[in-house]
């Protein structure tokens, strides 16, 4: 969009927020710097102001790249010139907590954080938490279908959202707000906003589940031999009555280690000599029973398990230590810049036979790789960044993606888990997705965006 356009479109949307280019380039991006390349800001403040700046721009035929809380990690927020941002942080309301139903109807540009606290009002929860909550918005969690923490327990984003509302690439609105778990009325179109990172739509009000919370949470850390042991422990933990798992995250050491020397945990404050650590998350109706229960659960499965070293921690700042090590991943950006980085699913029981593959591959390509691996234990989504300064020669980052890929779609995994496709991983895309179902999805994109208005280039690719 050339500069020329901007007074009819503060003319058009006189209550929203605009910021040109010079103005973008002194605001922090996020966690892209390519965030902010656009030629222009847009931050509308309900539906008919999103759907009036989508309009004005497929008139003028600019392209569009809806933005949340700019966490996402696969570059799907990404601009370049000429582009116009739909900023959603300006529809931040949250219309509607139903406590009896357990649904919240919301705007895209709430975020997770603030919507756990509304809920948490209600003694509910929706049900989802990662650690960018206090940015990440619900309609760019929507849009990237996220998983989380808790995912093992209560599915993605997509098993999260009743309905949904979103702007069409025309500016028409697509509404289907259903606040029901039921509904079996043809093609449940919903689900194509929901993991499409904006390129069919712009998502603009969100009904979803929430789950009541439990009183109170315990954090243990757990040392074990291997992933096998922590996925026994938390068999064990699943099939309890008395106390609900809530979240079971692991850390091999090469990642544990590289976490407690740049949080500065002098050795001996936590038990991390093991080559596993487990972080695990129990709730029950209060603290002492969630924490007796962990203790009972461990106890109960320690030999047998094998496990190394525990501590379940007693009290909320022990508790939070034990978190950072696993969720204060920013660490490994400042160490080594645009590091290569990966979120891949692995399968049943593989993850243990897969990190040695990935390892051995790795330091096949170069004696130095020595990964960062880590992730959500009990769906098995893993995250891997390798440690060496990014971006990596193009060839190299093939390598290094063949090495993490092959087979893994084979063996029913994925190549991305939950962080979209984005620009980081389009060429993944196209090398290791289905042929068939990225037809289908060219196809798609291509019936409702025939122009290419929304985020062009994401996901599919198209040059
Ligand atoms: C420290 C950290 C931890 C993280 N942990 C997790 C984790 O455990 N699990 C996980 O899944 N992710 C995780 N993420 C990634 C990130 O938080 C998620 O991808 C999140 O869903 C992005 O939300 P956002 O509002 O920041 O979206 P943005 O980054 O602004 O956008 C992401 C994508 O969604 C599109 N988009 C945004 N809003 C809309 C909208 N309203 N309508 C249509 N398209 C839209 C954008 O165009 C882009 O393609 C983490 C990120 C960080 C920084």
């Amino acid at each position: 969009m050339s500069a020329s356009l901007l007074p009819a479109l503060r003319t058009l949307l006189p209550t929203a927020t605009i910021w040109d280019a010079a103005e973008l380039a002194s605001r922090d991006p996020g966690f892209d710097a390519r965030n902010f390349g656009a030629a222009a800001l847009v931050r509308p403040t309900d539906t008919g102001g999103v759907a009036a700046l989508v309009k004005f721009c497929a008139e003028h035929g600019v392209s569009l790249v809806a933005q949340g809380g700019r966490t996402g990690l696969a570059g799907g927020a990404s601009t370049s010139a000429g582009q116009v941002i739909c900023d959603l942080s300006g529809l931040n309301r949250i219309e509607e907590i139903d406590p009896f139903a357990r649904v919240a109807i919301v705007q895209a540009g709430v975020t997770l954080g603030a919507l756990q606290e509304a809920a948490a009002e209600h003694g509910l929860d929706p049900g989802i938490d990662l650690a960018a909550r206090g940015s990440a918005t619900i309609g760019g969690m929507v849009s990237t279908n996220a998983g989380g923490i808790m995912a093992f327990r209560n599915g993605t984003m997509r098993h999260r959202v009743l309905g949904l509302e979103a702007v069409l690439p025309d500016g028409r609105v697509f509404c289907d707000l259903t606040r029901v778990l039921k509904t079996s009325a043809g093609y449940d179109l919903k689900h194509l906003f929901i993991g499409a990172e904006g390129t069919l739509g712009i998502v603009t009000r969100v009904a979803l589940r929430l789950d009541p919370v439990a009183g109170a949470s315990a954090t243990a850390l757990v040392g074990v031999p291997d992933a096998a042991s922590a996925q026994q422990i938390v068999r064990h933990f699943l099939g309890s009555t008395s106390a609900r798992l809530s979240a079971a995250e692991i850390l091999w050491r090469n990642f544990a280690s590289f976490m407690q020397r740049a949080l500065g945990y002098s050795p001996g404050q936590l038990p991390l000599d093991a080559p596993c650590l487990l972080v695990l998350g129990l709730g029950a109706d209060s603290m002492e029973a969630a924490r007796a229960a962990l203790e009972d659960g461990l106890a109960a499965i320690w030999e047998e398990a094998g496990i190394i070293d525990g501590l379940v921690a007693s009290s909320d700042a022990q508790a939070a230590q034990m978190w950072r090590l696993r969720e204060e991943t920013v660490e490994i950006g400042r160490a080594h810049p645009m590091a290569p980085s990966f979120d891949v699913s692995v399968p049943g029981g593989g993850l243990d036979a897969y990190v040695a593959r990935i390892e051995a591959g790795l330091k096949a390509l170069d004696a130095s790789y020595a990964p960062y691996v880590y992730g959500h234990l009990a769906d098995g989504n893993l995250h891997i960044s390798i440690n060496c300064d990014g971006p990596v020669p193009h060839e190299r980052h093939q390598a290094i993606e063949d090495v993490l890929y092959d087979g893994l779609r084979e063996a029913g995994g994925s190549f991305s888990a939950e962080h979209g496709v984005g620009l980081e991983k389009r060429e993944a895309y196209e090398r290791h997705a289905d042929p068939v179902k990225r037809d289908l999805a060219r196809a798609i994109k291509g019936l409702i965006d025939p122009n290419n208005i929304l985020n062009p280039g994401k996901i599919i690719s198209t040059e």
